[in-house]
């Protein structure tokens, strides 16, 4: 401003300034969903047509992501007509990603009359204007860091109001959306497989059975996040306190657990193969294999479904040990559960080293014939196969078919009794009982 005019400085100096230093003046109709730019410059003129949709100009300018030029996933487009309706003079700093960088805007919206039109003016700001804010908005809680989205809500007057959908927009958008039909929406961004779980939870049956006053409870499930991807939220629920039993208010919450779960997760399936599998060979081990027979004994008293499984001894092995030492011995027994595996690929098995030199599968859908036939091409596959430094090795097999009255103990004997046999009768052959 020219200091020698202060004195007589008028608002028409005052319009023309702003024209000369506004970089966009836009006005919008939210009612017949349009706009257009009255005046645009640099950025803004390179990012937004002459004119366009409104909730298109929302997208833009409140839904998308600060750091990215991608869009958010459609399912989240939702939100974008519950925003953008204003009472009155409304002001907000906006982050947008355009061009490979991000810049960042004042924008000032202006009702000027009744039927949702708005004059809405923009300004570029230098970028060091800004950084404080930027370093002071970083120290924010982790938990602002880490949800996706909040809201609030009255489940007897079926109502939500306040919804905050962080990353896109940090503020509150003040919605007329029924809390029975915000469920619908949402639902559709939950994992297939959790969605009954998701409708169970956020029922207002359930609601109001399981929150006392102050009880805040949560589950965890996989939901779409802004850029489409299934990620891992944990989502929250707190009924508000209350001295009156007929008032059901609710915050809700989703944070973002995605990657403490997947660590979750990796843990313990590091402990299930701890606590399953033969250090060894990596096959099942004892326990889990007994854990197999026992399960196929139930299923065969439950469906009638032929099971059947057998056990591998390999022959002379102590002198495999004898002669060419424990750790060929030991190679020799990787190679040999190897076999069986590969081998057991086309069928519906489970292998396990039972012990030692001792290897039991369980076959579903596979009857006495079928075992039979299945340990002979096995036995021969073993024998046709060379074992580094070793040469030729060859196991007997006893197998048996589960029946409908055994109990684990008697038709595991009857298995063992088969592999006696097969070893008495001169090794490398198969017995089946
Ligand atoms: P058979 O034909 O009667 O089955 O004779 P075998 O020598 O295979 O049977 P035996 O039960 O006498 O010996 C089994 C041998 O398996 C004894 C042991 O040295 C060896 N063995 C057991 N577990 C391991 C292991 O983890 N590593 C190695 N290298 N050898 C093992
Ligand atoms: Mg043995
Ligand atoms: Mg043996």
């Amino acid at each position: 401003m020219d200091t020698n005019n202060f004195e007589t400085f008028s608002v028409s100096d005052a319009l023309e300034y702003f024209k000369k230093s506004a970089d966009a003046i836009i006005l919008a109709d939210g009612k017949n969903d349009r706009y257009r730019t009255i005046l645009k410059r640099k950025t803004i003129a390179e990012m937004l047509p002459d004119e366009g949709s409104y909730l298109e100009l929302v997208e833009k300018l409140w839904y998308h992501f600060n750091k990215s030029d991608e869009t958010i996933t459609e399912n989240y487009k939702v939100f974008i007509p519950m925003s953008g309706r204003f009472n009155g003079k409304y002001s907000k700093r906006l982050n947008i990603f355009f061009n490979h960088a991000i810049h960042i805007f004042q924008m000032t919206v202006h009702p000027i009359v009744k039927e949702e039109i708005y004059l809405i003016i923009i300004d570029e700001l230098d970028k060091t204007e800004c950084i404080d804010e930027k370093l002071t908005t970083k120290k924010v809680d982790t938990i602002q860091n880490t949800y996706l989205f909040s809201m609030y809500f009255d489940i007897i007057r079926d109502t939500t109001n306040s919804v905050c959908v962080t990353e896109i927009s940090d503020e509150t958008l003040n919605t007329r959306l029924k809390y029975s039909e915000w469920r619908k929406t949402i639902v559709n961004m939950i994992w297939k497989d959790d969605q009954e779980l998701f409708m169970e939870r956020t029922s207002p049956e359930y609601l109001k059975k399981n929150f006392a006053p102050g009880r805040t409870s949560s589950f965890d499930c996989l939901m779409q996040n802004l850029e489409g991807k299934y990620i891992w939220v944990k989502l929250i629920f707190s009924r508000a306190e209350t001295k009156n039993d007929d008032d059901y208010r609710f915050v809700f919450m989703v944070q973002d657990i995605h990657e403490n779960t997947e660590k979750l997760i990796s843990t313990l399936k590091k402990y299930e193969d701890l606590a399953s599998k033969d250090p060894l060979t990596s096959v099942y081990n004892r326990g889990r294999i007994e854990t197999e027979i026992d399960n196929a004994i139930d299923k065969k008293k439950k469906t009638g479904e032929p099971i059947s499984m057998m056990i591998l001894d390999i022959d002379y092995f102590k002198q495999v040990n004898d002669s060419f030492g424990h750790s060929v011995g030991d190679g020799a027994l990787v190679r040999f559960s190897e076999i069986i595996n590969e081998y057991i690929g086309d069928y519906n098995a489970v292998l396990g080293r039972w012990g030692g030199e001792e290897f039991v599968v369980v076959f579903y859908d596979t009857n006495k014939k079928k075992i039979t036939d299945i340990a002979e091409e096995l036995r021969q596959k073993i024998e046709g196969e060379d074992f580094e430094r070793i040469g030729k090795l060859t196991c007997s097999i006893g197998t048996t078919e589960v029946r409908a009255d055994d109990e684990t103990l008697n038709a595991f004997d009857r298995m063992d009794k088969a592999l006696y046999e097969a070893k008495s009768s001169g090794r490398n052959n198969v017995k089946s009982l």
